[in-house]
């Protein structure tokens, strides 16, 4: 009997181990199906914290709704009667010791209309003048590769940039405008420039195309966890082995053995390894692979979710938080108001925020240091600036996700295509799935584990 292994079991291990059991049965295929999970539960970068009346999600908080495909998926799960959509608000921008709103009738912080520029509160009379020269100057040198950063600036000026457009999108694509390029980004906007002379102009003629609608991202009563256990409660037929890390994979013949960190040794013909790169590249003893996942990248972020017994009419009306514009005035990067977007956080109504603090930040380098006690004493001192609330919480969770945030940098295409060529010629038999090769939203990596599992049962 031949035996498949998927080492990791956050979603797209599962994804891919629910695919896989489905055809065992429907074939039955005569095969031993095993998921080794490293830690105490499934999930991984999806894990619910429920603290008194509070809804934590430790790290992903929604998923992404006009995806159709992960609707089917949610029905097959039977988690339908359990969607909670989020409540659309006004974001901030905190900036010279405010909040001030990100305004109408903007994408990413990019004005869609004159009207839009002219009543930023974010922007000074000189750089809103700064950004009219989008209406008259040409496109002459900028092509998709270019830095989306330095298109903005060319066009819109650099004020414009800097207070209103960076916070919101390179919040957004996570990393400095300067390093994304606009075909990573916004490949449109050399089109708009083209096509109407001005991007102002072009996404006045697409706004259409821009509106969210009002439910725009999805999670579950009972938070993101209840996916993970519905997967779980799905995989019957299956062999699940959770506390069992996987440290080395030696070839043996044509197959695999798998040593696991109680010295155990699992021999596999099929692997598939969704877990991420960093986790992956020191399994197998050979230099050349190593260096190949070195090519990739990634950056470190910590969430810290606050509860206090405050109720939470107290914010801003229908504001759901705030992006921080100047890294010298707060430690944290942006700021959610938790209870706000997502009623079933909080039963009592009572205020829940999260703040994110990001390894782009300057402040980052001596949070990473921090004990859970300081990060929690930063995170109130930039609660207490930017909100006005000195209450102590009631409730707090810290998740340090250190190194776990890939990077898809411009370089990443060609580093992912380098490594499945080397992995191909030299291990047959392994694949590489999940958030650090293939895309890291939620609905990416259910489609990735599908497609993975397919891979697998195409080698048979
Ligand atoms: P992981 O979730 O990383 O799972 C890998 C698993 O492998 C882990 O359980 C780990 O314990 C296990 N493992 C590692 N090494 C070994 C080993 N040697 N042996 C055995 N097991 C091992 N996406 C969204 O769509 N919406 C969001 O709102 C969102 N927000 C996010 C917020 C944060 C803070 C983070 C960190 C991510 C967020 N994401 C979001 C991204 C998304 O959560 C991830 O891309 C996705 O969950 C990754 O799933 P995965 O299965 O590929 O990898």
């Amino acid at each position: 009997m031949k035996t498949v292994v998927i080492i990791g079991g956050g979603i797209t291990g599962l994804s891919a181990m629910y695919e896989l059991k489905k055809w065992k049965i429907t074939n039955k295929t005569d095969v031993r199906l095993i998921l080794l999970e490293a830690s105490e539960q499934l999930g991984g970068k999806i894990c619910t914290v429920k603290q008194d009346d509070f809804v934590m999600e430790a790290g992903a908080d929604s998923i992404v709704a006009r995806k159709m495909e992960t609707m089917s998926v949610i029905e097959e799960l039977g988690l339908e009667n359990e969607v909670v959509y989020n409540t659309t608000g006004r974001s901030f921008i905190y900036s010279d010791g405010e909040l001030k709103p990100i305004p109408d009738e903007t994408v990413f912080g990019i004005p869609t209309s004159i009207e839009s520029l002219a009543k930023s509160t974010l922007v000074s009379a000189e750089g809103k003048v700064e950004a009219l020269k989008d209406f008259y100057t040409k496109n002459e040198t900028f092509t998709k590769n270019d830095s989306v950063g330095a298109f903005l600036e060319h066009f819109l000026g650099t004020e414009l940039v800097e207070k209103q457009i960076a916070p919101v999108l390179s919040g957004v694509y996570s990393g400095k405008l300067s390093d994304l390029t606009i075909a990573s980004t916004l490949p449109y906007l050399i089109d708009y420039k083209e096509t109407y002379g001005s991007i102002i102009k072009g996404f006045e003629a697409n706004k259409e195309k821009f509106k969210g609608g009002e439910r725009k991202f999805l999670s579950f009563k009972n938070g993101l966890g209840s996916l993970i256990d519905a997967y779980e409660s799905q995989l019957d037929e299956t062999e699940i082995f959770k506390n069992t890390k996987v440290d080395k994979i030696e070839k043996a013949g044509s197959r695999y053995h798998l040593i696991l960190n109680n010295q155990e040794i699992i021999e596999a013909d099929f692997v598939m390894l969704s877990i991420p790169h960093t986790a992956a590249e020191g399994l197998i003893d050979d230099p050349e692979l190593r260096s190949e996942f070195s090519n990739l990248k990634n950056s470190s972020l910590i969430s810290v979710y606050l509860g206090f017994e405050v109720p939470d009419t107290i914010l801003p009306a229908d504001g759901t938080g705030f992006i921080t514009a100047n890294t010298d005035e707060l430690s944290c990067n942006a700021c959610t108001w938790t209870s706000r977007k997502w009623e079933h956080t909080s039963a009592s109504g009572n205020l829940l925020v999260r703040l994110f603090y990001k390894s782009s930040h300057p402040a980052f380098a001596s949070l990473k240091e921090m004990s859970k006690d300081d990060l929690l004493e930063t995170a109130l001192k930039d609660i207490y600036k930017s909100l006005g609330i000195s209450a102590q919480p009631v409730a707090s969770e810290i998740t340090n996700w250190a190194g776990q945030m890939p990077n898809y940098l411009i370089s990443h295409p060609k580093s992912v295509e380098a490594l499945e060529g080397k992995i191909a010629a030299d291990y047959p038999g392994i694949i590489l799935a999940g958030c650090s090769y293939y895309g890291v939203g939620i609905p990416d990596c259910i489609e990735n584990g599908i497609e993975s599992a397919r891979k697998i049962v195409e080698l048979f």
